[in-house]
């Protein structure tokens, strides 16, 4: 079956994706040839975004955190608008993203579940007053405080070594035990618990898109594995499906 038509049948479509979904938006990712491993950092990305690194070097996660996280002026791709569309169809019923960039809601998909937190949201870990991404990047702080009790302000985001927030994991399985078709999309599966995710759907049709195939066959069956661009596949799937 083609992705249209495997589209045009399902009405109970879930989508998992990770950076990759936010690279043609101008957001690297982790692992691709232009991705945060790949820049002259004194860290790999995963240390600085760990919770042992924000304890110990706090300065230094907020440089990388708004050189690299808090990207200004992004804007949904044709990926996040699809996405969003499908859902205004009623064929897809939640978006599960690793990425932290709140680009799903931007492009208006409703149901989505964050697996690890936003940078649209940020916080005081002493009194929990909420700040917008704008407070710490413009701070003149190296790190961030409270206007109200001088505790630390720190983004919503899951880090290295964190629990996921409350309910979204089994928010994610739900949908994914639900589902009739699975996309996975933009991720290397590298990042557990997320990715272990993947294995509880059950449904009829598996889609992989990614730039660089996966280190690992996801199933047997996999209805399609495409290797390539997905701003290509969701310009096309846009015109196929009318989603205009
Ligand atoms: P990753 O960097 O490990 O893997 C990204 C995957 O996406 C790669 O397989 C790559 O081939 C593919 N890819 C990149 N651009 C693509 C494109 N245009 N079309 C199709 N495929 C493309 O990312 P990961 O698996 O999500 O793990 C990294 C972790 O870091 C996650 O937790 C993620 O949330 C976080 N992160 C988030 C952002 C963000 O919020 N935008 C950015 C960087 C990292």
């Amino acid at each position: 079956m083609t992705l249209q038509e495997i589209i045009d049948s399902s009405d109970n479509i879930v989508f998992f994706g990770g950076a990759g979904v936010s690279t043609e938006s101008g957001i690297p990712d982790f692992r691709s040839v232009d991705g945060l491993y790949n820049m002259k950092y004194d860290y790999p990305p995963e240390t600085i975004l760990s919770h042992t690194f924000f304890m110990n070097n706090t300065e230094e996660f907020y440089k990388f955190y708004r050189d690299k996280l808090i990207v200004k002026g992004v804007k949904p791709n044709k990926a996040h608008i699809a996405l969003a569309k499908l859902e205004e169809k009623g064929k897809l019923k939640a978006v599960i993203t690793q990425n932290i960039d709140g680009l799903h809601q931007l492009a208006g998909s409703k149901n989505v579940i964050e697996l690890h937190g936003a940078t649209t949201r940020n916080y005081c870990e002493k009194c929990r007053k909420k700040y917008p991404s704008d407070y710490i990047y413009e701070s003149k702080e190296a790190v961030p405080h409270c206007t109200v009790c001088g505790g630390i302000v720190r983004p919503d985001v899951t880090l290295y070594g964190e629990q996921l927030p409350a309910g979204a994991y089994e928010s994610a399985v739900k949908a994914i035990k639900e589902a009739d078709m699975f996309i996975v999309a933009g991720t290397s599966l590298k990042v557990y618990p997320a990715a272990g995710l993947v294995w509880d759907f059950k449904g009829n049709h598996l889609v992989v898109l990614n730039r660089e195939p996966l280190d690992f066959k996801l199933d047997a069956q996999n209805d399609i594995e495409y290797t390539g661009s997905m701003g290509d596949v969701f310009a096309k799937l846009d015109k196929m499906l009318h989603l205009g």
